[in-house]
């Protein structure tokens, strides 16, 4: 699995998207991106992002933002009332933790709002050390790469997580992450994936 994990890194350059969060690796930073990014595009979120962080620079300064204001940001990417999850994690953290996050998955999720994809990219990009990450499109890339046909819901699957855990066993797990998630937008899509543009040629699911 290593072998597939060096193989993504290694063809990123051929189909890189180049995102202002990616060169931020610090985890406030992260997280408030990937929580921006949970239902809107990454190209929607880039402006209001780097505003949000001119304002809240750090989780100490989110932790005391009234709600109001936050709420300016989240309704402005149509993710009405989600505010209460920006300032709810930024508090525990501040409160709780001290302004220091988790460096496991298991303590993330206690970060309220925080839940799986979070914890895990949050630890691969800012220290290595995420059990896994699984999206809906990391779950499809699996799910296709090893032809194994599973339906609905599969990122919640025993299998593709194993799949996944083994697959981030690297000292690389940032670059992994943003490869796969550039790969499975540009290539290995959800509907139509390029498959003459694949740089695998062990799909499973035979598309060539
Ligand atoms: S052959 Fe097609 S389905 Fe398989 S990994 Fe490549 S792009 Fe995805």
């Amino acid at each position: 699995m290593a072998k597939l994990a060096t193989h993504i890194i290694k063809n990123h350059r051929k189909y890189l998207r180049n995102f202002y969060w990616r060169h931020r690796p610090n985890p406030y930073k992260m997280m408030v991106a990937e929580f921006m990014l949970q239902r809107t595009k990454a190209e929607q979120v880039e402006p209001v992002y780097k505003k949000f962080l001119k304002q809240y620079p750090t989780v100490y300064n989110l932790a005391k933002a009234k709600s109001k204001s936050v709420a300016k940001y989240t309704n402005s990417l149509g993710l009405h009332c989600r505010y209460k999850k920006f300032l709810d994690a930024a508090k525990y953290i501040v409160d709780e933790l001290k302004g220091e996050f988790p460096k496991t998955q298991k303590e993330m999720l206690k970060i309220p709002g925080v839940g799986d994809y979070v914890a895990g990219a949050v630890l691969a990009v800012c220290s290595n050390n995420a059990d896994y990450v699984i999206d809906s499109n990391i779950a499809r890339f699996i799910n296709r790469y090893y032809g194994l046909g599973l339906k609905g819901e599969i990122r919640r699957k025993k299998i593709i997580i194993e799949k996944a855990k083994k697959l981030f066993k690297t000292d690389n797990q940032k670059d992994l992450l943003f490869a796969l998630l550039d790969y499975t937008a540009l290539v290995c899509k959800p509907i139509k994936p390029d498959c003459d543009k694949c740089i695998f040629n062990k799909c499973k699911t035979n598309c060539k």
